[in-house]
């Protein structure tokens, strides 16, 4: 049987293939007219997350960050991050006036494997434990003096549920992480309980999602920053939003006229998404299945998986790739970072696809055509990727009145032709957008084609550098309890 299927496998092998990659391109196509709908859409369900809770799969949360780092803020104050797949530890200084933060001292590990399925008690020991290691071997800080302690911004790259800016529980894990005793409890006390097992003595003053760190800092070294988007292993989005938008707790605010509203865009779900048998199946086989559907289009735990599975789906159709290789069975084992060095690799003869087919996927020998048929897929899959998380932006900008068309709830511009708009900047970071040229490019080709040139001039797309890191510390300085720093 195995003889006979290879023989049929053989004889239509190659126009097989192209009919699998037609179909994907078909099915992940996104032209703009397409994107526009999936702008509509975000911006819709954005008004409907913040209506109620519960009004959307776009769960819309409250971070209760009133205000954004100044430049004003002062002194020496701790980071921690605990994201996709690392987990670091900071000590920032910063200098009272902007761009005067001197990175202190980092220490950076890997999450080990087994802690991301463990339990909360795990977990957060091992937390607890590099941070007092990392305490310990300070050099030339002084001792907190009597009544005050370290200070520290908690930046957890999860969904979680505040009721102020310091504490909120754990909502659901995202991005391979599974510990169910976790879901619910708060994610503040569950570290200062661990941290009070170890003996050590610091304050959570902030606790916040890595997309607001972003927007923190990218504020920070410029005021337009209105918005913040990751798109690392994971993705998502947050922005600066008007109170009285956010129906669901009015009353519930009365200090300032803004909070930062945490998207959680990954879960955000719509018809018009360029759906694919090969997502349906990724999500099926995932840990989460129906959940973080954004998400699992366009970030970097992901990606590299559905293009695994369609070549996978192309060697069974055919023997182009040769005998079936096992390892094309195995989740996961396709990187996103080898995608972009596949897509990005520019000699002649593709010997990075080459050697990545090899070492990875332990597919040898395979010829020129081929291996620019690897790339292709590559190509659609980044390239919808990238599209639709531009199209997730302008939905951002749509809803808060910055995408040139004067919004939803907005008044329309008088002479209804070009209307001034205001230079607007949106901060983004994570491996895909920093490192992936093809990635980057295809996501800004994308904002100007949505936008149209006149508007897309006003709209700056800004990597900002370590918001999970630096910009918990502003944001740990500016909700100090001693800070003498008051933002406005
Ligand atoms: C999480 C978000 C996070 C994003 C980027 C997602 O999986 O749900 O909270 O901001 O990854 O790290
Ligand atoms: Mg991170």
């Amino acid at each position: 049987a195995v003889m006979v299927g290879r023989t049929v496998r053989r004889r239509s092998g190659w126009r097989r293939v192209l009919r699998v990659l037609e179909e994907l391109e078909e099915g992940c196509a996104t032209p703009v007219g397409r994107l526009r709908q999936v702008v509509d859409a975000m911006a819709v369900e954005m008004h409907a997350g913040l209506a109620s809770e519960g009004g959307s799969k776009l769960k819309m949360l409250l971070t209760f960050i009133h205000n954004l780092p100044t430049g004003n803020e002062k002194g020496i104050y701790y980071a921690l991050d605990l994201g996709g797949t690392n987990f670091r530890v900071l000590r920032v200084k910063l200098g009272g006036e902007r761009s005067s933060i001197t990175e202190l001292d980092v220490d950076r590990k890997p999450i080990p494997q087994h802690l991301m399925t463990s339990t909360t008690e795990e977990l957060f020991d091992f937390i607890a434990t590099s941070l007092k290691d990392f305490v310990e071997k300070e050099e030339n800080v002084p001792e907190p003096s009597q009544g005050e302690r370290r200070e520290l911004g908690f930046t957890f790259s999860f969904p979680f549920k505040q009721i102020s800016s310091s504490s909120g529980t754990l909502i659901k894990w995202t991005k391979g992480f599974s510990i169910e005793d976790m879901v619910g409890r708060d994610v503040s006390q569950c570290l200062q309980e661990a941290m009070s097992r170890k003996g050590l003595d610091m304050r959570v003053t902030a606790l916040i999602n890595d997309t607001v760190g972003t927007l923190a800092l990218g504020h920070y070294h410029d005021e337009d920053t209105v918005a913040a988007v990751i798109i690392g292993t994971g993705t998502n989005a947050c922005y600066l939003e008007r109170a009285d938008a956010i129906i669901k707790c009015q009353g519930l605010l009365t200090t300032s006229g803004s909070m930062v509203v945490n998207m959680e865009w990954g879960n955000f779900w719509s018809s018009h998404l360029p759906r694919t048998s090969y997502d349906v199946d990724l999500d099926a086989d995932s840990p989460n299945p129906n959940d973080q559907g954004f998400e699992k289009m366009i970030s970097g735990m992901y990606l590299g998986d559905i293009v695994r599975r369609v070549i996978l789906r192309m060697s069974l159709e055919s023997d182009v790739f040769g005998l079936i290789s096992s390892k094309l069975h195995v989740p996961f084992i396709l990187r996103t970072p080898m995608i972009a060095a596949m897509h990005e690799d520019d000699s002649p003869n593709l010997e990075e696809v080459g050697r990545i087919l090899q070492d990875t996927l332990e597919i040898s020998e395979v010829p020129l055509n081929v291996r620019k048929l690897v790339v292709k897929v590559c190509d659609v899959v980044t390239c919808r990727a990238a599209r639709l998380a531009a199209a997730g932006i302008v939905g951002i900008l749509k809803k808060i009145g910055r995408d040139g068309s004067g919004g939803i709830t907005n008044a329309k511009s008088k002479g209804g032709g070009s209307m001034k708009m205001k230079r607007t900047v949106v901060a983004v970071e994570g491996g895909l957008y920093t490192n992936y040229t093809m990635f980057r490019e295809y996501l800004n080709e994308a904002m100007v084609q949505i936008l149209g040139d006149d508007v897309a001039s006003h709209v700056i797309i800004k990597a900002t550098e370590d918001g999970s890191g630096i910009g918990a510390s502003l944001l740990a300085a500016s909700h100090s309890a001693s800070s003498s720093s008051t933002s406005s």
